[in-house]
């Protein structure tokens, strides 16, 4: 195996060929990234990069330019592959040219889904996925102005805790009853709505959008399903991501809610590989899921680069992702069962607390709010599928520490 390319310049595709080079790949490595930026951290959108222009999304690199060059990474950015032709010997660019590669890692991730209502794509209704939506946003988030989120999910909710931050003000419409609901469930989603209310954020949640008005071609007010129209400067949708499994599709690899992998993350072609949001691979708990979070992308594509030079690999681990919205730091491993068993360790109305979620007695799912702390062991808690009992878990005075050992 003498060539690798890797299609998807962000943060999969920057954790692979980092984990290629480090693991003593001699050979060519093409990575292909559409975005004219070499790869960058994406968390900082929604959060830093919009608090404070200075917070420059030039700070969120993933390497310096040298890296790239001392590593001999040949580096096409602002190019598209259009094609993976294995035949042909390797991926096919948009100019036409052939990127020769004897294996090929596809990181291309999603891109934000829109909203299906004329004027969705005025210029003041914006979507982020990418450090040129984060720039362009920022300019729409100044202190007084009417900002309309749609959509309550981690982006969208982050984002209004952002736009509060600045000043704006907040209205959130969610098709749900509770922000957050498939991340956090009805319980904890109810308690954060609440923290956004308490914060400023007018709410108007099981609601949808169902048309704009529009002054000067930008759009001037939003209306929802209940016949409220509300005023706006800006629009915010967050209404998750589309995978982009195209590439996939066109060279006939299995397909269904992302590029199905297997644990070696492997495509149904034993040539291509797949990691990062747009992988649909097991779930740790059961099912097969795709994960969108920075820790997976990361991880799993560390995991594909090892599997490409044949390397033993079995990935599959339990979702961890944080967000921060307000001071509030929120951290979830695992997943909620259906019909949890729910146990608190600390005190809600204090905004520092954990919570178990439990099935038949095995700890499936934790979250961690400004208990960032407990979650390096909450994690192992959760990968360990430790077994505890209600009273231990809601004791403060058994250390989680305690509940591992027991656990082993
Ligand atoms: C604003 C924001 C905030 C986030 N905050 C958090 C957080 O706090 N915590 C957390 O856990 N996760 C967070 N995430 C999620 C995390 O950033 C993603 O899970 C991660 O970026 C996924 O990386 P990826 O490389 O798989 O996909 P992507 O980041 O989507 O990258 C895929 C890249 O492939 C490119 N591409 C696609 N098709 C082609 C093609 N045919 N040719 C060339 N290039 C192509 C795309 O342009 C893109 O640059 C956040 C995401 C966003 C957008």
């Amino acid at each position: 195996m003498r060539s690798v390319a890797i299609v998807g310049g962000n943060l999969a595709g920057g954790r692979a060929v980092e984990t290629l080079r480090q693991a003593g790949f001699d050979g060519r490595i093409t990575l292909i990234g559409q975005e004219p930026w070499r790869p960058y951290e994406r968390p900082p959108l929604s959060k830093e990069v919009l608090w404070n222009p200075a917070n420059a999304p030039d700070n969120f690199f993933l390497q310096t330019e040298d890296w790239y060059n001392e590593n001999r990474i040949d580096l096409r950015l602002d190019t598209r592959a259009e094609a993976i032709d294995l035949a042909a010997g390797g991926v096919r660019l948009s100019g036409g040219e052939l990127v020769v590669a004897d294996q090929v890692l596809l990181a291309t991730g999603g891109h934000a889904r829109k909203l299906n209502l004329a004027g969705a794509d005025c210029a003041n209704v914006h979507y982020l996925r990418t450090r040129d939506d984060a720039e362009r946003m920022a300019v729409d988030l100044q202190a007084g102005a009417r900002i309309v989120i749609v959509g309550m999910g981690v982006i969208g909710a982050e984002v209004a805790a952002s736009a509060i931050k600045l000043g704006c003000d907040v209205t959130a419409v969610e098709p749900l009853a509770v922000p957050m609901e498939r991340a956090l469930g009805q319980r904890f989603g109810h308690w954060l709505g609440e923290e956004h209310r308490k914060r400023g954020v007018k709410t108007h949640f099981n609601r949808g959008v169902t048309g704009f008005k529009f002054v000067d071609g930008r759009v001037s007010a939003v209306e929802i399903d209940d016949g409220t129209l509300i005023e706006c400067d800006a629009v915010i949708v967050g209404v998750g991501i589309v995978p982009a499994t195209s590439l996939a599709l066109d060279a006939g690899l299995a397909v269904n809610n992302g590029i199905i992998v297997d644990r070696q993350c492997r495509t149904s072609n034993p040539a291509v590989f797949a990691a990062g949001d747009v992988a649909e691979q097991d779930g740790f708990f059961g099912g097969r899921f795709r994960q969108e979070t920075y820790q997976n992308a990361a991880d799993q594509a560390q995991a594909a680069a090892l599997a490409i030079l044949g390397q033993e690999v079995d990935y599959c681990k339990p979702m961890w992702y944080w967000s921060d919205q307000f001071d509030l730091n929120i951290q979830f491993s695992g997943q909620i069962p259906v019909q949890a068993e729910v146990v608190l360790r600390g005190d809600m109305g204090s905004n520092a607390f954990v919570a178990f979620f439990l099935s038949g007695g095995t700890i499936e799912g934790l979250l961690a709010v400004n208990r960032a702390s407990d979650m390096g062991i909450g994690k192992r808690l959760v990968e360990r599928r430790a077994k505890a009992g209600a009273a231990q878990l809601g004791d403060p005075d058994v250390p989680l520490r305690e509940l591992l050992k027991r656990a082993n």
